[in-house]
């Protein structure tokens, strides 16, 4: 999405962001060797031009980004007020990237199948235009049968679905397809009622998913693996700044090093070492030199 911000008076600054990419970014930035591929759609305005240059930047492949005829990108405004208290406006309802499922013709679901994974999150359930959900269930059950592995992150947006029963729908749809999930306990919480990492795992295992990993905000991060439990650790940052994306960045982080074959402890920490950078930051996008010099010193 196109993010604004105000950067003074009269003066609006203008980024781009949203969960999928800023994970993308994250992968990237750790594991630049990875393809990472970002799935949407954008229109043909200049804005949308914008978007694919900051995607090609930080070196996401836009093979998958379509061009829709006459939509153009989703867009938020994020306002600070005297507290320091943030509310977002959002103008997504006729967004470019609602029309995704009806570029993703037979072509390039084939394409798509020999990818080694899939990601996605409960926005962008939220996100799919409700006619085009079904062919979306269709779609990633190719690309699941195709050997894709599906990863979810049931991220949860009340604002964004007409009630919380049509919001469950889809998430247990996509809890049924996983064969990874990132949950955070907030997200099932608020969903669900359930409160505590170990009973989010105990939920997810109803759906026999084989790799689990939930996340807890500064809280110990619990994972799964078909057969053990364990609890990572996480040292708490002291100078929290925002914590925005620090799910995104957690998420890209740990499935750029899974891909790379480290175990899922190591995943962990090199998630939660992003993650904790990314919140001793504004916005979503940590600014890349401080990123990758806090990196550094795990991968010497
Ligand atoms: P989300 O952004 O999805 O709400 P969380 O708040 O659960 O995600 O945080 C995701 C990850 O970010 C955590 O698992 C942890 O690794 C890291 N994190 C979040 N808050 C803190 C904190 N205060 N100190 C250290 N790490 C944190």
């Amino acid at each position: 999405m196109v993010e604004l911000k105000s950067a003074g008076e009269s003066i609006m600054s203008q980024l781009f962001a949203g969960d999928v990419y800023n994970s993308s970014v994250y992968l990237k930035r750790c594991f630049p060797e990875i393809r990472s591929s970002i799935v949407t759609a954008i229109g043909q305005d200049n804005l949308s031009n914008k978007m694919l240059k900051c995607f090609e930047s930080e070196d996401i492949n836009t093979h998958f980004v379509f061009r829709h005829d006459n939509k153009a990108p989703g867009m938020y405004l994020i306002e600070t007020d005297e507290t320091g208290e943030r509310s977002f406006t959002y103008w997504r309802s006729d967004a470019a990237a609602r029309k995704i499922v009806d570029f993703l013709d037979a072509y390039t679901l084939a394409q798509l199948s020999s990818e080694e994974m899939l990601f996605f999150s409960g926005i962008s359930l939220a996100v799919i235009e409700k006619r085009s959900r079904e062919s979306f269930w269709l779609k990633l059950k190719t690309l699941k049968d195709a050997g894709v592995k599906i990863v979810f992150d049931p991220n949860y947006r009340a604002r964004l679905w007409q009630s919380e029963d049509e919001a469950k729908c889809q998430f247990e749809n996509a809890f049924d397809l996983a064969d990874i999930a990132l949950p955070g306990v907030e997200d099932l919480s608020a969903l669900y009622g359930i409160n505590s990492a170990e009973d989010v795992i105990e939920f997810l295992k109803l759906f026999g998913i084989q790799e689990v990993v939930v996340k807890n905000g500064p809280e110990s991060v619990v994972t799964f693996d078909g057969d053990k439990y364990l609890s990572h650790h996480i040292t708490p940052v002291a100078d929290v700044v925002d914590t925005t994306s620090a799910g995104d960045a957690f998420n890209g982080v740990y499935l750029g090093a899974r891909l790379s074959g480290k175990t899922i402890t190591d995943a962990v920490q090199l998630g939660a070492l992003a993650a904790g950078t990314v919140i001793q930051h504004t916005g979503a996008i940590a600014p890349y030199a401080a990123f990758k010099n806090a990196m550094a010193e795990t991968y010497l």
